[in-house]
């Protein structure tokens, strides 16, 4: 049995699968702040899913930065707690170090989606996860950059001398302007509740900026918008997006889609991720 988790600075998804490409079941859970107690309500999950068969391996999505090579959590701003710590701290000896597999929550989903989702058709994926944060990715040829060592496409700079923003200490991120907080920041309304549509042409114009600058640095064949506030995009955004980019001389503008796995993105991204270093 293999084990994907997806650990978000909301909430916890743990599932199950054999054939690293279906789940069997998946277990839903609140994310603890408490390290001991997010650790308690993760193996209390994986217990109940192995229900005592042998796991062969766990992929675990963490909503920050992790250093692959010293096998530390680098940077977690959505929970703080984990920053600092080793993998094995985390889990200590009740997850085998040597079959446990940490990675960047937008790099699983990116993966999810190139392999089995909107990407599966298409060679070169940009990946951006518009939450509560901004993450992303690109996949090319339907795998990570093993040789990368983070990809933070929110944190690109969009507005010289913009907005600062305190979790990362710049000036005029894209986050900034286009993440689930910074939306309630900056409109003072919920993107969920959202209903006025200039507000999304305002952020439809920042979300084209950020776009532009993935089509510069990554060539994407198709970009794919995942995360929370891609469940207005069709909608709310679509229309005043693809109408900026279209004004856009330099690139061929490739599809614009919504994700097709939308909340498991992440846990198939770990079948996946699993399944290719068998
Ligand atoms: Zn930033």
């Amino acid at each position: 049995m293999y084990i994907s988790v997806d650990l978000g600075g909301t909430n916890t998804r743990v599932a199950s699968s054999k054939d690293l490409k279906n789940i069997i079941s998946v277990e839903r859970v609140h994310t603890e702040q408490n390290v001991a107690l997010e650790k308690k309500v993760i193996l209390d999950a994986i217990g109940k899913l192995s229900a005592g068969e042998k796991i062969e391996r766990t992929c675990i999505g963490i909503p920050g930065m992790v250093n692959k090579k010293n096998r530390k959590f680098n940077k977690i701003p959505n929970v703080p707690s984990l920053t600092g710590l080793s993998y094995e701290e985390l889990f200590n000896s009740q997850i085998d170090p040597g079959v446990l597999m940490v990675e960047n929550d937008a790099a699983l989903a990116g993966l999810g989606e190139a392999v089995l989702g909107a990407g599966k058709n298409y060679d070169v994926v940009a990946y951006l996860t518009l939450g509560t944060g901004v993450g992303g990715v690109r996949i090319s040829g339907k795998m990570l950059d093993a040789h990368q060592n983070y990809s933070e496409p929110g944190h690109m700079i969009i507005q010289a001398e913009g907005h600062l923003f305190k979790p990362c200490g710049q000036h005029g991120c894209l986050e900034s302007y286009i993440s689930g907080s910074a939306f309630r920041q900056i409109y003072g309304i919920s993107p969920s509740e959202c209903v006025d549509q200039n507000i999304w042409d305002e952020y439809a114009q920042k979300l084209a900026l950020g776009i532009i600058n993935v089509l510069a640095m990554w060539g994407p064949d198709v970009v794919i918008l995942g995360g929370s506030i891609s469940n207005k995009f069709e909608e709310y955004f679509k229309d005043p997006l693809m109408d900026k980019l279209s004004h856009h001389e330099l690139f061929t503008i490739p599809p614009v889609v919504k994700s097709a796995l939308g909340d498991d993105s992440g846990i198939y991204g770990g079948l996946v991720l699993m399944s290719q270093t068998l």
